[in-house]
C-alpha cells in the first residue's frame, strides 16, 4: 500500500513537472526574422558572399525567413539571382516596392506609389516563394489620412497582406559603423563589435516586448526588421543563438503574421513605423523614442566603445 502511494506521488510530481515544462514552451516568446532591401552586386562587391552567409546561417538553424527586396537594387541578372536563392531555399519573397519611395513624402503620390508597387510585383511574381506581402520603405505609410487609407484599400483589393514589423532595431546604423570599423581595423578580433551589436538587438527586443505587454497585455509574435547587409552576414548565427539561449522561439514569418496585431488599422499620422510603436503612440503613451534616429541614441555608445 505504502509502495503504491509512493508511486502515485512520484507520478503526480512527474506530471506537474511535465505540465510546467509544456506551459513554459507554450508561453515562450517568439520572433520571426525578416530582411529588407536585397543586395546590389553593382555597388556591393561582397553581395554574393553576404547573401550566402545569411542563407547558410538560416539553413543551419532550420529557420524560414522572408526577404523584402526593393526592385531597383536587385534588377540585374546578378542581383535577381541572389533573391532567387532565397526563394529556392524555401524562404518567402515579399515586396518592398521598386523604387523605395518614402510614402510620407508630399512628392510621392498615391498613383506613383501604386505603380511602383505593381512594377515590383511584375519583377518578382514568378519567383519561388513570392508572396503578396508589402513592407513599406522606411516603414512610412502615408502622411495624410487620405493617402494612407486609399493605399490600404488598394492593398486589400489586390490581395496584399501586411509586412509590418514589431521590432525596429536600426541594424543599418550598426552596419554603417561596422563597415567603417572593419576598414580601419583589418584582421582585428570582432568580438567587441559582436557583443555591442548583440546587446543592441537584445535591448531593442526587450524594449518592444515590454511595450507589447504595456499596450496589449501580452507578448506578440514578433517580427524583427533586419537588412541583407555585412553585419548580419557576419553575426546572424550569434543573433539566432542569442534568442535561443534567452528562451525565445524563432518562428516562420507565416506563423508570426497570424498574430492579429499585424492586421490592426492604426490611425496615427504620419502613418507607419513599427506596429507596437504606432499603437503606443495612438494610445498616447509618452516617452517613445523615435526609432529611426539611431545616430542620436547609438553614436555616443559606439564612440565610447571605440567602435
Ligand atoms: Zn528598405
Amino acid at each position: 500500500m505504502k509502495k503504491r502511494h509512493a508511486t502515485q506521488k512520484l507520478f503526480i510530481i512527474f506530471l506537474t513537472i511535465l505540465l510546467l515544462c509544456l506551459s513554459s514552451v507554450c508561453q515562450a516568446k517568439s520572433i520571426a526574422l525578416s530582411f529588407d532591401d536585397g543586395l546590389d552586386p553593382r555597388n556591393q562587391p561582397m553581395a554574393c558572399s553576404w547573401n550566402s552567409s545569411i542563407l547558410e546561417a538560416l539553413l543551419k538553424a532550420q529557420i524560414k525567413s522572408i526577404l523584402f527586396p526593393a526592385g531597383k537594387r536587385i534588377d540585374t541578372p546578378a542581383g535577381f539571382k541572389l533573391v532567387k536563392d532565397w526563394g529556392k531555399a524555401g524562404h518567402l519573397i515579399g515586396s518592398h516596392t521598386y523604387s523605395h519611395f518614402n510614402y510620407c513624402s508630399k512628392q510621392v503620390t498615391l498613383e506613383q506609389f501604386i505603380a511602383d508597387t505593381e512594377r515590383n510585383e511584375a519583377l518578382l511574381k514568378d519567383l519561388p516563394g513570392w508572396t503578396k506581402r508589402l513592407r513599406f520603405p522606411y516603414l512610412k505609410e502615408g502622411e495624410t489620412a487620405a493617402k494612407r487609407d486609399r493605399f490600404r484599400s488598394w492593398l486589400t483589393n489586390h490581395g496584399y497582406e501586411s509586412g509590418a514589423v514589431s521590432i525596429d532595431a536600426s541594424d543599418w546604423y550598426y552596419n554603417k559603423r561596422y563597415l567603417e570599423w572593419c576598414k580601419n581595423h583589418p584582421g582585428e578580433d570582432l568580438s567587441t563589435f559582436r557583443s555591442a551589436y548583440l546587446n543592441h538587438l537584445w535591448n531593442r527586443t526587450t524594449y518592444y516586448d515590454a511595450l507589447s505587454e504595456e499596450v496589449l497585455n501580452r507578448s506578440v509574435k514578433h517580427v524583427i526588421l533586419l537588412h541583407t547587409n555585412a553585419i548580419n552576414a557576419a553575426f546572424l548565427p550569434d543573433i539566432i543563438e542569442m534568442y535561443k539561449s534567452n528562451g525565445w522561439k524563432i518562428i516562420s514569418p507565416e506563423e508570426a503574421y497570424e498574430d492579429p496585431v499585424y492586421t490592426m488599422k492604426l490611425t496615427t499620422l504620419p502613418a507607419g513605423e513599427g506596429i507596437l510603436w504606432s499603437l503606443a503612440k495612438q494610445q498616447g503613451i509618452s516617452g517613445l523614442r523615435y526609432p529611426a534616429e539611431s545616430d542620436k541614441y547609438e553614436k555616443t555608445l559606439l564612440d565610447k566603445l571605440g567602435l
